[in-house]
């Protein structure tokens, strides 16, 4: 590629991204000073040792629009905060998951997709199941919905790397049809145990699927999200799948809100907050 074909993609790229900001409600951006994106990361969003004794920045109170954080309570499934059960690693639940899954795929799917991203992340979010692009690439949020995904990440001041991404379901159902409780039900274990071996403080349901799901609820996405929700010893927000975002742009500003609360849980500020 020319050298200047690479600058307008790059420029292109920024466009994108700061105008994405803009829609989100980021007024102000700030250069980088003298400290690096490392120490910004490792200050603003430390790991989960750290967080233990680390001092959370102040956030002033303006800088959330919302602050609705009542926490319901979700019972817990499946034994999973069982605190005698075996916690295991991602790869041995990734190993656990071809062994007893791969004769499950739904037909026309290629591949289990397994979730992907820090294995100690203080963030997981959580989709439905995965669509074409990523049922080719056997990654999860690949496509035009995980772009989206990359964008709002990157807007709460985090990369893709800092989190995990996983689904409910994690074979692409036949003609991305919404999967059935009953087919929800048989994945969802795996889910359970990688939230349990990862352990974050915030699991953030992505559209309806994953929150009725995971909250074990028919409550509407309207009225579940904006708050936590507590699963066991994890706090769950629900918010609009990027999906939804791409259909209708509106639920923009309503997703914000819903990552600003996360945010503000985690003590993640961005810069000129
Ligand atoms: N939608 C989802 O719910 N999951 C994916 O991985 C991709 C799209």
């Amino acid at each position: 590629m020319s050298r200047e074909r690479e600058l307008k993609e790059i420029a292109g790229d920024l466009r994108r991204y700061y105008e994405f900001q803009k829609d989100m409600g980021v007024k102000r951006v700030f250069r980088e000073s003298k400290e690096t994106a490392g120490d910004r990361i490792e200050r603003k969003y430390p790991g989960p040792e750290e967080a233990v004794t680390a001092k959370k920045p102040i956030l002033k109170e303006d800088s959330v629009p919302m602050s609705r954080e009542d926490v319901i309570n979700v019972p817990e499934q499946m034994g999973m905060f069982d605190s005698s059960a075996k916690i295991m690693p991602l790869e041995e639940i990734k190993k656990e998951l071809f062994a007893r899954m791969s004769s499950r795929l739904f037909e026309g799917s290629r591949q289990i997709v397994f979730g992907e991203g820090n294995p100690k992340a203080r963030l997981v979010f959580v989709g439905e199941a995965p669509g074409r692009d990523e049922d080719l690439q056997g990654r999860p949020f690949v496509g035009r919905a995980g772009q989206l995904l990359n964008k709002i990440i990157e807007a709460m001041g985090l990369k893709r790397e800092d989190v995990y991404i996983s689904n409910i379901v994690k074979s692409r159902p036949p003609d991305n049809r919404t999967p059935t409780p009953e087919e929800m039900a048989e994945w969802e274990p795996f889910l359970f145990q990688e939230l349990r071996s990862i352990n974050p403080e915030v699991v953030v349901c992505l559209g309806n699927t994953a929150s009725q799901s995971i909250l074990k609820t028919k409550a509407s996405l309207g009225s579940l999200r904006g708050k936590f929700h507590r699963y066991g010893k994890f706090k769950v927000m629900v918010t609009y799948h990027p999906a939804a975002l791409l259909r209708n742009p509106n639920f923009k500003k309503p997703l914000w809100e819903d990552m600003q609360v996360v945010m503000k849980e985690l003590g993640i500020s961005r810069p000129g907050d």
